[in-house]
């Protein structure tokens, strides 16, 4: 495979645009390699400007459960086109997208719109603040929670600390109210909750954890945190902005007894087009304005394009209801040849799937938090990853990342995968 067009693009938009990306993990600064510049998606695949065809487990970091350009969802938003891109008005088809998600998820009985999962985020946290008037919020290292000043706390020394801010132009002042725990470590928690008495506004855990690899929650602390929020009353925000309508049609509260008082959406939800979006409880939402006095407003909010996509991908998921099966079923294939594939050369590698996502480590070592996490050998991943790439398979291009099936992906493209796979780990070896 040749790249030239894309090194070429690369550099034209390094003049203007900061690392030439608009997001930074596009980069590809962890691993070899220019980013290829992509022309057009079709199905499961993806296509770059140099002509080069990848079969694309990334879908744009999630949202695209239906493949690149499906027929339906492309009919729908250029229904939504031919109307007028934005009114800033209501328009009936948020509250059809709302009445959906409102059927879907028992632990939401409003929900608002916004643009991104970084805003629902944000969102959530200020009414959880603004219902329970206590400023701290807990959170867990190596979960992501979109870019917001109190949410960009990284790992650090680690247990139960108050947080330190971890990109410069974040007050100290702001992130000293978030507080950080480990990950499936109940200990963890109840230190937070002790070292603060209780004054915890609301704690936020991604449940199925995607963005430091695929690292589930054990059920069992699920159980022990909705136990300790309920006894010192503190919200528990289940953020499922990638795993809503990724790992069950409901997301991880579709596989878990546990429910949480507010969820956060996103990805799936635009089904490529920028949405997320923040629910409760009618109680919890009655505090947000216009009903009640916490603020939270936005432009292009509830945009009738992207609620359109939105609605046709949710209808279209819950005609299916056997799609999460056989999206998990194929994810299990691939995960288990990889698995193959790494034990017969003896290299150490432990995978997870949780419907259609999926993930995978160069590691021994059962990962459970983040630490764990960054005991991965991503020096070879960066290797595997090139590897894969030049032989026509997009993965996310970090050893952090979740995989993604999605309904476009087909048997023939797992077996290509598992094959390239088998052949570029006996060569990085
Ligand atoms: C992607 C993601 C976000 C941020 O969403 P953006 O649309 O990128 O702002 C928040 N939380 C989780 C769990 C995510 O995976």
């Amino acid at each position: 495979m040749t790249y030239n067009k894309s090194i070429e693009a690369f550099d034209e938009a390094y003049k203007v645009i900061p690392g030439g990306v608009d997001s930074p993990v596009r980069a590809f600064s962890g691993v070899e390699g220019t980013p290829p510049f992509i022309d057009r998606g079709e199905g499961g695949y993806m296509f770059d400007i140099d002509g080069n065809r990848y079969i694309d487990f990334v879908q744009s970091w999630g949202p695209l459960i239906f493949g690149h350009a499906d027929k339906e969802i492309e009919a729908s938003v250029i229904e939504a086109v031919k109307r007028g891109l934005s009114f800033g008005a209501p328009t009936t088809v948020e509250t059809e997208l709302a009445q959906e998600i409102v059927e879907m998820f028992d632990s939401i009985d409003k929900v608002r719109f916004v643009s991104s999962g970084t805003e629902a985020v944000m969102s959530a946290i200020r009414l959880a603040r603004g219902v329970t008037g206590r400023d701290n919020i807990l959170k867990f290292t190596g979960c992501y929670h979109g870019h917001s000043d109190s949410l960009l706390v990284q790992a650090g020394s680690g247990l139960a600390t108050f947080g330190t801010p971890s990109s410069p132009g974040v007050p100290a002042d702001l992130t000293k109210h978030t507080l950080l725990a480990t990950y499936n470590d109940i200990a963890s928690v109840e230190k937070c909750f002790a070292d603060a008495n209780g004054d915890i506004a609301c704690l936020i855990i991604e449940p199925i954890a995607g963005n430091m690899g695929l690292v589930p929650a054990d059920e069992a602390f699920l159980v022990a945190i909705r136990e300790i929020c309920n006894t010192h009353g503190t919200l528990l925000i289940f953020d499922e902005v990638m795993s809503g309508f990724r790992a069950s049609l409901t997301g991880a509260q579709g596989i878990s007894s546990v429910k949480p008082d507010m969820v956060t959406l996103g990805k799936v939800i635009g089904a490529g087009m920028p949405v997320g979006a923040f629910g409760a409880s009618a109680e919890i939402m009655s505090h947000l304005s216009p009903e009640g006095p916490v603020y939270q407003a936005g432009t292009l909010s509830g945009n009738p394009v992207a609620m359109s996509a939105g609605l046709t991908s949710l209808q279209k998921l819950k005609a299916n209801p056997n799609i999460y099966k056989e999206l998990e079923a194929k994810a299990k294939r691939l995960t288990q040849g990889l698995q193959a594939s790494a034990d017969e050369l003896n290299i150490p590698m432990v995978t997870e799937v949780r419907g259609s996502m999926f993930g995978f480590f160069f590691s021994d070592k059962l990962v459970k938090n983040f630490d764990d996490a960054l005991a991965n050998d991503s020096v070879l991943f960066a290797k595997f990853h090139k590897g894969m790439l030049d032989g026509g398979v997009y993965l996310a291009c970090s050893s952090y990342e979740t995989g993604f099936i999605s309904i476009a992906t087909t048997d023939e493209m797992i077996e290509e995968t598992i094959t390239l796979a088998s052949k570029v780990l006996a060569e990085i070896k």
